[in-house]
């Protein structure tokens, strides 16, 4: 049973393209079984993989009242989807069929006094990234650039700090990946819950700003919390470069590298399916049985590989999906 930490499927549906990735036709044969699955309130840039040096300034802010109505489509996408069961506990994630966790990438839906969190909890959100790779009331995002620390502008806002504390009350993951360095310690000293990267790679490896450094990398292991490993061949190579040509082994140096450094009880997967450039070695969900195989391939045992393909996932959703005083 393969769980994962990101993709945007909806997003694609939502706009009318084609999915690429999630192809829902392959996801028994593959073993997929489902994970997080992004509400994200698009920005309007023009995105195209960028070969590094590049920087991509940070977009502008998005208001509540434009976001708010964008997600409630978003998420009635989401609920529509033919087969698919809405995440309410871990115990509704079983082999053979898939399960989504309503997850917010940048909280532009949530309002800035949180009158409507709880609603939204209601519907079945169960995870919230405070932002996307911009502004808004709670945080600030990191912008894409490479090579480049994550340390790029403020921490968390007052907003920002009720709102962190509202999600561990209500029982929902707080997303660290998009934030800025300022906000992932700001989440780190607040949060009573694990840490928690959905689609984020090793900084180490790959000097992105959307990448983790070791001491951000520790800190997550500390908690018992975990990291997703990203497909997004820009944050993969230790060039930056956006190649779809990519092999599948550079997403396993990240495996090894996040392993050893913070043991295996905290990587685990966040494709960003359908968000990203991906390896065409890897292609689609179809694809996840032969990076399965790399990994075993390069040395992880089977308690390892169960840890990393969905047992990580299923405790820190169990630590993290119940009230924190
Ligand atoms: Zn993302």
């Amino acid at each position: 049973m393969i769980l994962d930490g990101h993709n945007d499927l909806v997003l694609h549906l939502w706009r009318g393209t084609e999915p690429r990735h999630v192809l829902l036709g392959e996801a028994a044969a593959s073993g997929f079984a489902g994970g997080f699955f992004a509400l994200y309130v698009p920005s309007v840039i023009s995105f195209e993989e960028p070969d590094a040096p590049y920087r991509l300034p940070l977009p502008p802010e998005i208001p509540y009242a434009e976001a708010s109505p964008i997600a409630e489509e978003l998420a009635a996408v989401l609920e529509g989807l033919d087969g698919v069961t809405i995440a309410r506990s871990v115990d509704d994630f079983v082999p053979g069929r898939v399960t989504a966790i309503m997850h917010i990438e940048g909280a532009e839906p949530i309002a800035p006094d949180l009158a409507n969190l709880e609603a939204w909890y209601e519907r079945g959100l169960r995870s919230l990234g405070l932002v996307w790779s911009r502004p808004n009331a709670f945080a600030e995002g990191v912008p894409f650039a490479f090579p480049s620390s994550p340390d790029t502008g403020p921490g968390l806002t007052d907003a920002g700090r009720a709102l962190v504390r509202a999600c561990n009350r209500l029982g929902i993951l707080v997303d660290l990946s998009h934030l800025n360095e300022a906000g992932f310690w700001d989440v780190a000293r607040l949060s009573r819950a694990p840490l928690v990267a959905t689609h984020s790679n090793a900084h180490a490896l790959s000097p992105s700003s959307r990448n983790l450094t070791d001491a951000q990398l520790d800190a997550v292991a500390a908690t018992n919390g975990v990291v997703g490993v990203n497909f997004s061949v820009g944050f993969l190579r230790e060039d930056g470069g956006g190649s779809p040509e990519t092999p599948l082994a550079e997403i396993v140096r990240h495996v090894d590298y996040l392993v050893a450094r913070m043991g295996a009880d905290h990587v685990a997967l966040g494709s960003d399916f359908d968000g990203a450039t991906i390896p065409d070695e890897l292609g689609s969900i179809g694809g996840l049985p032969r990076l399965v195989t790399a990994i075993r391939a390069a040395g992880h045992d089977d308690a390892t590989v169960d840890k990393l393909t969905h047992g990580n996932w299923l405790r820190v959703l169990a630590d993290t999906w119940q009230p924190l005083a």
